[in-house]
């Protein structure tokens, strides 16, 4: 299924400055194809975030629709939206993620659980085993480094098995090392058939991107 988005645009209330709007992301269309791994770079605040954000079915969009397949993401109420987002969107979000009173598998088994489904250990594990961290399964994340928590964010996006990954920087906080490693799992679930998004500060991604964009104050622009 392709997502898509068509003429989403997002404002906002800036409460510090009065009531003035700010418009983080000006009206665009966008496509991630799938099989390909699509890269957005851009100065912070430039919006890249915001438009991942509304991509992912998480924020609605002030004006535009975004469409995954058939179906128009924005028109489903809340519980259908969290339910076709769990099957279809994976999502690495910015900065720290992960439920610290669970173990490292557990947050990894989460969304296998959601809404009915049966817990599946040995495929969480298998996730865990593939990032690097399945000696990590019983640890706490608050017992994680940076690039381990990471890692976990990943192997839980991917436990859905989802048609679209959609990753707001995810080597943020990683060494070079780590960030190697991150940006090949990246790239190999793309090659998986799956259509990575990846917004990113690292010069590195790109000679892994099929597609490149840069964002700048809201307008995105292709590269690539
Ligand atoms: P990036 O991810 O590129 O750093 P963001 O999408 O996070 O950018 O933010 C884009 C702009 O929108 C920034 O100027 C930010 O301050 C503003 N912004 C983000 N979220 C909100 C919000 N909830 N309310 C008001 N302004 C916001
Ligand atoms: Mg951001």
């Amino acid at each position: 299924m392709l997502l898509k988005a068509e003429g989403i645009k997002k404002d906002y209330i800036r409460q510090r400055a009065g009531t003035n709007v700010f418009c983080a992301v000006q009206p665009l269309d966008f496509e991630l194809t799938p099989g390909q791994l699509t890269e957005i770079h851009g100065r912070s605040g430039s919006g890249k975030s915001t438009l991942l954000n509304m991509l992912a079915g998480l924020l609605q969009p002030t004006a535009g629709r975004v469409l995954m397949g058939e179906t128009d993401l924005y028109a489903l109420a809340d519980g259908p939206l969290s339910r076709f987002r769990n099957a279809h969107i994976g999502v690495i979000p910015q900065g720290q993620s992960g439920l610290h009173s669970l173990t490292v598998l557990e947050n990894v088994l989460l969304p296998s659980q959601l809404f009915g489904g049966g817990a599946r250990p040995e495929e969480a594990l298998a996730l865990l085993e593939a990032v690097g961290i399945a000696h990590l399964a019983n640890e706490k994340p608050s017992e994680l480094s940076g690039g381990e928590m990471r890692r976990m964010a990943i192997a839980r996006a991917l436990m859905m098995k989802p048609e679209a990954l959609l990753a707001d920087e995810p080597t943020g906080d990683l060494d070079d090392e780590n960030t190697e490693a991150v940006l090949k799992l990246l790239k190999r679930t793309a090659e998986g058939g799956a259509a990575v998004l990846l917004v990113t500060h690292e010069a590195e991604a790109e000679k892994y991107a099929d597609a490149v964009y840069r964002m700048d104050a809201g307008t995105l622009s292709r590269e690539k």
